[in-house]
């Protein structure tokens, strides 16, 4: 095969650009005598763009959005910045990206490593063999409808929030949940909170009507109280949930301490164009320019990317087993060992999986 892809390169601040860059190397090493050949460009974001520019998210990064194929994320944010105005904090450039992509689909993949289960808040039995992913709809629903704050005629304050879904975003999120599926074990769980909410019967109606197209993948329907309880009492249950924003936003933070550390756990966001793929962690500053982040969530991310943006399934594949060879050979990070256990760097981790590589 002989391709090209152009990516986008934003390592944010604190361990962004370690973690970027080691993810790189890996993703060199995985294409390295595959024909297929990237390009990297590097762009500013987040505090860092802020103190070259002045902006969180500059004109020359959204220029450079327009022709990439893929955009891989380190992270944003630190003390230096929490004290400006809403609209220059380093987050706020995180949402600008996310509007100029056109993302709407949030996908977080949790998978348990065998040699890392004694890490996991859950008995080994019950989180030994969890591989779920949620969809997360990412630009509609409570966060985006209409709001108001006042008070009442009798002086009492009020606040109100509206969950709105139109038919066309349930639609396109959840195809994105029964295509997920197919690329997995063919089965799709749709949460909503259909017994209550008039958005959630919507949704499940949605759903109902879509299943025809994906006779492939079993469906089931679960309540997101009920779910949230299956999550932490049998995991292994689940292979693809989707579900809407607020539900989302909860389920996929529990469902990001199954297996342990966050430091290994990997995301995409996906629209109709570019898709972004960051570590679900954050910049980590207490950290940073340490040399001991652990690289794994930003190297599972371009395996991610392999899959979802640039057609390379096989590639991310290899990436996944050099992770999980690498961990099954006892490779940690400071924050995968356990008390007084020996760890690596960043830089020694990522040597770690680009062993198994080769
Ligand atoms: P965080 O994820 O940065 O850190 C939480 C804890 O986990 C810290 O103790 C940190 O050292 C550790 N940790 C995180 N990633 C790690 C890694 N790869 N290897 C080893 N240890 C790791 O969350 P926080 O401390 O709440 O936030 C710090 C900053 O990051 C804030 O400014 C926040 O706004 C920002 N943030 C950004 C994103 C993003 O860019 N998408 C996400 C979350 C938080």
């Amino acid at each position: 095969m002989s391709r090209h892809y152009q990516i986008v390169l934003l390592p944010g601040d604190g361990i962004g650009p370690d973690v970027v860059r080691c993810a790189v190397e890996v993703l060199d090493e995985a294409l390295a005598g595959t024909g297929v050949t990237v390009s990297y460009s590097t762009h500013l974001l987040g505090g860092a763009a802020i103190d070259q520019t002045g902006e969180p998210l500059p004109e020359a990064t959204k220029e450079a959005l327009t022709s990439a194929d893929a955009v891989l994320l380190g992270a944003v944010g630190g003390p230096k910045w929490d004290r400006g105005p809403g609209h220059l904090r380093p987050e706020a450039g995180l949402l600008a990206l996310r509007k100029a992509l056109g993302v709407y689909a949030n996908l977080r993949p949790v998978k348990a490593f065998p040699a890392l289960l004694s890490a996991s808040p859950l008995r080994a039995d019950v989180a030994s063999g969890v591989d779920v992913m949620i969809v997360r709809e990412l630009t509609g629903g409570v966060y985006f409808g209409e709001r108001e704050t006042g008070t009442l005629a009798s002086g009492e304050r009020f606040a109100k929030d509206t969950m709105y879904y139109t038919e066309s975003e349930i639609r396109r999120v959840v195809q994105m949940g029964f295509e997920a599926a197919r690329l997995r074990r063919r089965k799709l769980t749709s949460v909503d909170k259909a017994n209550v909410l008039d958005s959630s019967r919507l949704w499940r109606a949605v759903v109902e009507e879509m299943k025809e197209d994906y006779p492939d993948v079993t469906l089931e329907h679960g309540l997101v109280d009920s779910c949230a309880m299956h999550l932490v009492t049998r995991p292994q249950a689940f292979d693809v949930i989707v579900t809407e924003n607020l539900f989302g936003d909860i389920l996929s933070d529990e469902a990001a301490v199954l297996t342990g550390s966050i430091g290994v756990l990997p995301s995409a966001s996906l629209g109709s164009g570019a898709g972004l793929y960051e570590p679900i962690h954050g910049s980590a500053p207490d950290i940073a320019g340490l040399g001991i982040a652990n690289p794994l969530g930003t190297i599972l991310s371009v395996a991610l990317m392999c899959r979802y943006s640039l057609g390379l399934p096989e590639i991310a594949a290899r990436i996944e087993n050099a992770v999980e060879q690498a961990i099954s050979a006892g490779a940690r990070t400071q924050d995968l060992a356990l008390p007084g256990q020996s760890h690596l760097s960043t830089d020694e981790m990522k040597e770690a999986v680009r062993k198994h590589l080769r």
